[in-house]
């Protein structure tokens, strides 16, 4: 007979465009975990206990130790810090914070009062990623080109948080494809030149060419209308190998590897997240975001013509 465990309380913070598209369908469709209660100033789920105020929830639902951040980046620290200090276990959405430091610091405040800290990074869990990273194992890597172009008006309409400072701009998508570069390389690289075009009426950018140590470049762009591109190319001393499609499709050769029985990205972090609670461990590796924050100190920067989400103001 087995006795499995019953699922877990968690609350969603942030009900907005990841929380519905992606977090509410993986935490429903889980058996590990019981979508107990939400934080938003405005949305809910519906049959979940809905709060508007997070003091007033950690308050109100001690019974609740783990608590899912889905917020922009800009607002999400505070969040976190008081999850922690109420002795919550926390799952970050990717990037983790707005700054390395901020990051850190909520990495030493969970070891001090023994609860666990998820930096998560969806990408990562990509189906093609793990199988990519063991076939490099066996290869040296002579170069690889990043192409993330999509389209910022269908993947984040009218969500200004983007262009403000710790917003990221078109580094939000792109660091996605530093988060599998990262997972994925034998040997780490790092940057040594960028150039970041930035709207002449926004604080962040909304394309960027990165050039990183061992031939390793990106160029990620936020403009692409029509078919979107989400590419990692890599050469090796045995051939190509590519991951497509945002990790979920890999090549080895020009061959495409059959790929079977994928959880999904949300399901797989949302399994991590149990398992790190589970073993009383923590996850936080910023080696994407380092790479973030070395092209915005390291970047020439360009100004280029005026951005609104809404075409007719353009
Ligand atoms: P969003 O829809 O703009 O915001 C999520 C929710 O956060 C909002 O509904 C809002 O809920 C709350 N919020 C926003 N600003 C706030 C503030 N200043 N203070 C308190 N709450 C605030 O953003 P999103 O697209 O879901 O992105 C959230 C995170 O997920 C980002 O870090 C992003 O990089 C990541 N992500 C997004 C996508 C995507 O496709 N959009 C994909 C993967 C990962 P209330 O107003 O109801 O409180």
């Amino acid at each position: 007979m087995s006795y499995a465990n019953p699922p877990r309380k968690i609350a969603l913070v942030g009900i907005g465009k990841i929380a519905r598209d992606q977090h509410v369908p993986a935490l429903q469709a889980s058996s590990e975990w019981d979508l107990a209660a939400t934080v938003s100033r405005s949305g809910s789920v519906e049959g979940v206990a809905a709060h508007d105020d997070f003091d007033g929830f950690l308050a109100a639902r001690p019974d609740i130790d783990v608590i899912s951040l889905c917020l922009p980046p800009q607002p999400r620290f505070d969040y976190a810090r008081k999850a922690l200090m109420a002795r919550r276990h926390v799952m970050l959405e990717k990037p983790p914070g707005q700054t390395l430091a901020e990051v850190q610091a909520l990495q030493r405040l969970a070891e001090k009062q023994g609860v666990t800290l998820f930096a998560s990074w969806h990408s990562r869990m990509a189906a093609g990623v793990a199988a990519a990273k063991s076939r490099l194992v066996e290869r040296v890597v002579r170069g690889a080109r990043i192409t993330w172009k999509e389209d910022v008006r269908k993947w984040h309409p009218g969500q200004d948080w983007v262009f403000e400072p710790g917003g990221m701009g078109v580094m939000d998508p792109g660091i996605n494809a530093l988060s599998i570069l990262t997972e994925i390389l034998p040997e780490p690289v790092h940057l040594v030149a960028a150039e970041l075009e930035f709207p002449e009426n926004r604080h962040t950018p909304i394309a960027a060419r990165l050039d990183f140590t061992a031939d390793v470049s990106a160029v990620f762009d936020w403009r692409q209308e029509g078919p979107q591109t989400w590419d990692i190319e890599i050469e090796t001393n045995k051939g190509a190998i590519a991951l497509r499609d945002g990790g979920a499709r890999l090549e080895v050769d020009g061959v495409a590897e059959n790929l079977v029985d994928h959880p999904g990205e949300y399901p797989s972090l949302y399994a991590r997240m149990a398992d790190l609670v589970a073993r009383g461990q923590s996850d936080v590796d910023l080696a994407p975001m380092i790479h973030v924050a070395d092209a915005m100190t390291l970047g020439r920067r360009v100004t280029t013509a005026p951005f609104e989400f809404d075409k007719e103001k353009t």
